[in-house]
């Protein structure tokens, strides 16, 4: 029998708003442990949260640009649970009235476009951390980050592979970081997915009981956590068993999962509405101008370039699939009269140095014009291409103005024909072997000495230039 896999993602998002949700504590990362928290963000008692109006407007931002419903008439609950990293012994969190529901974004697949709804996107605290001591007698709770604002985007069941599952993520990253409203940094901990996975006979109708994967913070741990649940079910079945539902462990490293805490002792987390701040009343005018304050999103852009500057669907989506990313190669397009090369750039040598030197966009130490000066000295014959490859490179490491490294380096095309005509005498008089084979008929002996020539000039004597002056000396 052949299965299918029935997943839905649950994401936090932390926003990036200066303070925390309740208390004016800063929302940074790292710092000394226990230094970013205050009485109100660690629920001493005899403290009262005071909501912060921008974690708010950024949820209702993260709601408009993925089609959701925004709701005019919302509250805060308390979802009670004990954990270590969690002082109070609550959680601000949103039950049943969450700020925004009922959305979609959209995705492609290897079939075409596909919708993703989400069931909810709401608004509550993030909770510290704990630091285990390395022999396990100890462990400390770091409360920087609690209370920073967080947003879960629940979405439907409607993911049917590790890939659609990465390219939901990959969408949804793309959307909150164009709209601002978190910096998505999955290596800080500020975008996070709970994958819930089930199987069932395809083309069935009915679901199958699911586990549950939390907290995985990459997406490569993504994909590859839902392929290897996707077999283990698929395995379990297949032998006769039948799954259980539980929250399992994703073990990276060792690329499996183990089962951490069953149905049994599932949690029942006891909501009620939070007493200490009132219910939300989101007015109609508050909504229309977060929606006008929207900008341009990813797929929007996406089709932008693909009108405006005529590339192709394929180029378009990996220039928009990030801000940083797309803004970069926007900016260098602005000053270039030849956008396909900046594309390619960009999304050729650009993606492959910033991998190689493991470097985020922001970190790039030049200018996009300067991109577009490179792109310039190309089209224009100052230098050639492997020239390019070399300065291109040199411009990560130093910062510098392409024109400069091309002139510091006396890097330009040869293409004095005195000095060519002096090298295309002194090839031939060192090789008289391939001179006579070229003269007895073998044509092919002339690449042999080109190849020696350029050598001759670094690799800078115009190839053509050159080819032109040794057949004409040949032929004397
Ligand atoms: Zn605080």
């Amino acid at each position: 029998m052949e299965y299918e896999a029935v997943i839905g993602l649950e994401v936090h998002a932390e926003l990036s708003t200066k303070s925390k949700i309740f208390c004016s504590c800063t929302t940074e990362f790292g710092g000394q442990p226990n230094t970013h928290c205050c009485p109100v963000c660690l629920g001493m008692p005899g403290t009262l949260p005071v909501l912060n109006r921008k974690a708010v407007e950024y949820t209702i931002k993260a709601g408009l640009a993925t089609n959701c419903t925004i709701s005019y008439f919302t509250k805060q609950d308390r979802k009670n649970y004990f954990y270590p990293d969690l002082p109070k012994g609550y959680q601000i969190s949103q039950y049943d009235l969450p700020l925004c529901k009922n959305g979609y974004i959209e995705i492609e697949t290897e079939n075409g476009k596909k919708k993703i709804r989400i069931n909810r996107i709401h608004l509550e605290e993030d909770a510290g951390k704990l630091v285990h001591s390395e022999y396990g007698y100890y462990s400390y709770v770091d409360y920087n980050r609690t209370g920073v604002p967080l947003i879960e985007i629940v979405s439907e069941p409607d993911i049917s592979s590790a890939a659609e599952a990465k390219a939901y993520l990959e969408k949804l990253k793309a959307i909150l970081q164009f709209i601002g409203v978190s910096d998505c940094k999955m290596e800080e901990g500020s975008l996070r997915a709970d994958v819930n996975i089930s199987i069932r006979p395809k083309g069935s109708k009915e679901l199958g009981e699911r586990t549950e994967m939390k907290n995985l913070n990459s997406f490569r741990a993504v994909y590859r956590a839902i392929e290897a649940e996707i077999a283990r079910q698929i395995e379990v079945v297949k032998s006769g068993g039948t799954i259980e539902r539980e929250t399992r462990r994703w073990d990276d490293a060792r690329g499996e999962s183990y089962p951490m805490r069953s149905k049994e002792d599932a949690q029942d987390y006891r909501y009620f509405p939070e007493p200490d701040l009132p219910p939300l009343i989101i007015k109609e005018e508050l909504v229309e101008r977060l929606k006008k304050e929207l900008p341009e999103l990813p797929d929007a852009r996406k089709q932008r370039y693909m009108m405006e500057y005529g590339l192709p669907e394929y180029d378009a989506g990996v220039l928009t699939s990030s801000k940083e990313l797309s803004d970069f190669f926007e900016e260098a397009a602005k000053v270039s009269n030849n956008i396909k090369a900046i594309s390619n750039w960009v999304m050729g040598d650009m993606l492959r140095i910033l991998n190689e030197r493991n470097l985020e966009v922001s970190q790039i130490p030049f200018p996009p014009a300067y991109l577009a000066k490179l792109v310039a000295l190309l089209d224009k014959g100052v230098i050639n291409g492997p020239t390019a490859k070399k300065v291109f490179e040199d411009m990560f490491d130093s910062g510098k103005d392409p024109e400069v490294i091309v002139k510091e380096q006396g890097l330009e095309v040869l293409n004095d024909e005195s000095i060519l005509l002096q090298v295309v005498e002194k090839v031939i008089e060192e090789n008289p072997n391939s001179v006579a084979d070229y003269k007895k008929g073998k044509k092919k002996a002339i690449g042999f000495l080109v190849g020696q020539a350029m050598k001759a000039t670094k690799g800078k004597a115009n190839p053509q230039l050159l080819n032109e002056l040794l057949i004409k000396k040949l032929e004397e």
